[in-house]
């Protein structure tokens, strides 16, 4: 991956951490210390594993561990962690692993970017949604009190480590979330991708090492492209967005009960309503796209909730512009486009689509 055309990491997908010592051959890892960052979950299942892998090829390797959890993405436990380098003496030459999900890598890589102005970190994701989404494109971050990602950097990773193994440990739900960022990715970008996906479902769902494969690597390639061409979210990078406007409306109105990549897969039922009603795709192809994500065990509705108030929370939504809300819409499938003229009547309908599952 690119950043400004000057500075590259790799990504290597495989089946365990044999290669990790090659990988990190580039990075000159003798002679500096190592600390493996990760949650209470990943450590149990796979903390040592890791660390007998590192431990013969760095100076020295640490482990920093904090309670599995969104609710531990916050600069409390940034602070611990700046607490744990400075005793262990790190330095400028120090570097940083992120080992487990999306909570861990963005908490890590904002440490790193912060840590002595920035030291460099490698990202080893752990789940579905770190592999294909979040552990690529140099977004770090933490929450703060009820806001999500409200403090953060931009800092790339050096390396970017994936062992595919290692999502046969993940319960379903976790899976199935990674899934509905999988989905849009070729909803966004590539209806190749996304044909795939239609047909191959059932030996995805059954963790094939195969499918696994070709399915984390076809998203990460979008993913890298989409961010390659637009580092700061000028442009396409937006497109990412797809389903996530209503989806968060929905994730924050369900006090985040269902997973982030659920509330995508139904708000990505929502824009796909609406493309469908602007005439950019056909009755088949949305009712095709409410199957894919079903075959998935994703959500394609929701209830319980109002049509006016998941309107206002979308409204609330930092993604805005003047006023007006930033809508991804798909052009067709594997196209799409960001416009800011949807109505207030349209949302409600594509809401009231949503609420009573089409
Ligand atoms: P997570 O990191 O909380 O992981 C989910 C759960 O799975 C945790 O309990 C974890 O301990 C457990 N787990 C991790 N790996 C496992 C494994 N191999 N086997 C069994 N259990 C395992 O959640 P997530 O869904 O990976 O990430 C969500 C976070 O990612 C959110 O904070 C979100 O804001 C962030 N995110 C960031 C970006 C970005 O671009 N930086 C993009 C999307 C999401
Ligand atoms: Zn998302």
């Amino acid at each position: 991956v690119k950043k400004d055309g000057n500075y590259s990491y790799s990504i290597w997908l495989e089946p365990d951490f044999q290669k990790l010592p090659e990988a990190l051959e580039q990075l000159h890892v003798s002679g500096r210390k190592l600390c493996i960052v990760s949650d209470s979950n990943v450590d149990t299942l796979y903390g040592t594993q890791l660390k007998d892998v590192l431990s013969g090829i760095c100076g020295k390797v640490t482990s920093y561990v904090f309670p599995a959890g969104e609710e531990h993405k916050t600069l409390d436990t940034v602070r611990n962690l700046y607490e744990h380098l400075i005793l262990e003496k790190f330095d400028r030459k120090d570097m940083l692993v992120a080992f487990g999900g999306g909570v861990v890598g963005d908490l890590t890589g904002f440490t790193a970017a912060t840590y002595l102005r920035g030291i460099d970190f490698i990202q080893v994701p752990t789940t579905l949604l770190s592999q294909v989404d979040s552990s690529i494109g140099g977004k770090t971050g933490v929450d703060f009190d009820a806001y999500k990602n409200m403090v953060g950097a931009f800092h790339m990773p050096r390396l970017v480590y994936m062992n595919l193994n290692l999502l046969r440990s993940l319960p379903d739900r976790q899976f199935a979330s990674g899934m509905g960022e999988i989905i849009k990715h070729g909803l966004i970008q590539d209806p190749a991708y996304y044909s795939w996906l239609t047909e191959h479902y059932q030996e995805v769902m059954d963790k094939q090492y195969e499918a696994l494969l070709t399915m984390v690597e076809g998203s990460c390639r979008i993913k890298r492209h989409v961010v390659e061409e637009d580092p700061t979210e000028q442009g396409i990078r937006a497109w990412l967005n797809f389903g996530h406007t209503i989806g968060h409306a929905v994730e924050k109105l369900k006090n985040f009960t269902l997973s982030h990549g659920e509330c995508v897969a139904i708000g990505c039922m929502a824009a796909a309503y609406l493309s469908e009603k602007r005439g950019k795709l056909t009755e088949s192809e949305l009712k095709d796209i409410r199957k894919v994500l079903k075959s998935y065990q994703l959500p394609v509705c929701t209830e319980g909730l109002d049509a006016e108030k998941i309107l206002s929370a979308t409204k609330h939504d930092k993604k805005m512009d003047a006023g007006k809300i930033k809508f991804v819409l798909l052009s067709r499938i594997g196209e799409a486009y960001v416009t800011k003229d949807v109505t207030d009547d349209e949302i409600l309908d594509a809401v009231r689509y949503i609420l009573e599952d089409g």
